[in-house]
């Protein structure tokens, strides 16, 4: 759609940085696409210059926390979330709340054009108030079309929300009657479906005037269909001088609308948008919240993951180590434990291990008890505890557990003693090596409340996976980036 905002980020992708002259191009392309999306000319100015005054004072570095060591973030994506910071903050400060009033009954307003939504949004807040468990009731305040007051009373049917109207009064009075009539009845909300025209003249204006002086409504909402862009800008401004709305809502962005218009509203009223209509049916309204339309008025609809990406860019760097350091055949007890923890948050590892090629492939080789077995959060919880009851030597390099023939405690008599260095180093009696792995596991068993047997069988699960993924490694090791063939 956006072909405006997507030439402005191509024609940045590659730049080594945000220079004058590629911001000043980019600039073009964005005040193009916004204008597309029916930003009012004024708006797009100021907004391309505080884009532009951003886009060059910034550094554009992000420092990656884990690592302790800076990384480069793409100037078109840093350029995009400038563009979508900026949308955000014009179209703000968020302010979906109702007005309540002092005492008694709270009266909400609905003004606009004809068929911008006013009755439509009368009956979805109606509902959304009753479905909050408060006593509503809509008035029928449009007198002028028969078929209005049947819509409203449709719709109050429908929903089971009274419809209060009366036949051959002026809207005036039937508004303060209703209000009458609600503070009587004890009831929370009362919404006045007001009258609108195809242009905006002075007897309505003026007759909207005289309702609001008379029931003093704590809110009123200036109802504008997304679909008639620019024009928003004229009838917001209009309706707002003369009524002082408290705030907006914009329907039918179901449609293809760019909501656009939104910005231009909130731009020059400087009042709050409150809801979105995004649908004829009465659930589809939605309280305003400013990223997705940011996103549509760019015309981007991924720029959500685009704004992940960019907090999840340190996340993801880590991601990528582990799987190397997995893969080299190089983990440790540790990146064990916290891959275990990963997948447990994932689900059923169990599933997830089926559902990958990497778990078919194996499928073979893990015995479905240890896929049970690793599914279980018990059994995480005493892997967990083992793990912890582990000196760091031993999580860096858990051979410290083996005897040379890969038997955990119970082995043979002949001995490397090179691999038990570090346990010589840190009992120099001469005991043998043998020795010092029992006395580890019988060690870690204690300090962990498990038997002498579960920690020898971690050991060994530990060790079968490690050489299970240091296998792939060997295999496909020279095909991923930055990690050397063996
Ligand atoms: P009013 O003249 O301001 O009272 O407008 P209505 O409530 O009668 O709505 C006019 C038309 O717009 C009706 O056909 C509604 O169904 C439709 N409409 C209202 N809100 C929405 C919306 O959010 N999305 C869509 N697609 N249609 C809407
Ligand atoms: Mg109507």
């Amino acid at each position: 759609i956006s072909k405006g905002f997507r030439a402005a980020r191509e024609r940045l992708t590659g730049k080594g940085e945000l220079t004058d002259d590629v911001v000043a191009a980019a600039l073009k392309d964005v005040r193009l696409s916004l204008l597309e999306a029916d930003v009012e000319f004024n708006v797009v100015k100021r907004f391309l210059q505080s884009v532009k005054e951003k886009a060059l004072g910034e550094k554009v570095t992000l420092v990656a926390k884990k690592q302790g060591d800076t990384m480069r973030v793409r100037p078109e994506d840093h350029f995009v979330k400038i563009c979508h910071d900026e949308l955000i903050a014009l179209m703000g400060p968020v302010d979906t709340s109702l007005n309540r009033a002092r005492k008694g009954c709270t009266g909400i307003m609905m003004v606009g054009l004809q068929g911008s939504g006013k009755t439509t949004t009368a009956g979805k807040l109606a509902r959304k108030l009753q479905k909050a468990g408060y006593k509503v009731m809509m008035v029928a305040a449009d007198i002028y079309r028969p078929a209005a007051v049947h819509q409203l009373k449709v719709l109050g049917q429908k929903i089971g929300v009274p419809v209060f109207s009366v036949d051959g009064a002026n809207p005036v009075d039937i508004c303060a009657d209703a209000t009458d009539h609600a503070a009587a009845e004890g009831l929370d909300f009362v919404i006045y479906d007001t009258a609108g025209r195809l242009t905006i003249d002075e007897p309505l204006m003026k007759e909207l005037d005289d309702i609001k002086s008379r029931v003093q409504p704590a809110n009123i909402f200036l109802v504008i269909d997304a679909m008639i862009g620019q024009d928003a800008v004229t009838t917001a401004k209009t309706f707002d001088e003369r009524l002082d709305v408290t705030g907006v809502i914009l329907t039918k962005l179901d449609g293809d609308a760019r909501g656009g218009a939104a910005l231009s509203v909130k731009a020059v009223t400087g009042k709050p948008i409150k809801f979105l209509g995004i649908g004829e049916s009465l659930d589809k309204l939605d309280e305003f919240r400013p990223e997705g339309l940011a996103s549509r008025i760019l015309g981007m609809g991924d720029i959500v993951g685009l704004m992940n990406d960019f907090t999840e860019v340190v996340d993801e760097e880590q991601a990528m180590k582990d799987a190397e350091k997995m893969l080299s055949g190089s983990f440790t007890m540790d990146d064990f434990l916290s891959q275990i923890k990963t997948i447990q948050s994932m689900g059923s590892m169990k599933d997830i291990l089926e559902k990958m090629p990497l778990g078919q492939m194996f499928g073979a080789n893990i015995p479905p008890e240890a896929l049970e077995k690793a599914a279980d959060d018990k059994e995480l919880v005493r892997v967990e505890a083992m793990i912890r009851s582990m000196t760091k030597e031993e999580r860096r390099n858990p051979e410290v557990f083996l005897d040379d023939e890969g038997n955990s405690g119970r082995g043979s008599r002949r001995q490397k003693r090179s691999i038990h260095k570090s346990a010589k180093e840190k009992d120099p009696n001469d005991l043998r090596p043998e020795d010092f792995v029992a006395a580890r596991v019988t060690r870690v068993a204690r300090g962990s409340g498990r038997t002498e047997d579960d920690v020898r069988g971690l050991v060994g699960r530990f060790m079968t996976m490690r050489g299970m993924f240091g296998m792939l490694g060997d295999m496909f090791g020279g095909l991923i980036p930055g990690m050397p063939a063996k």
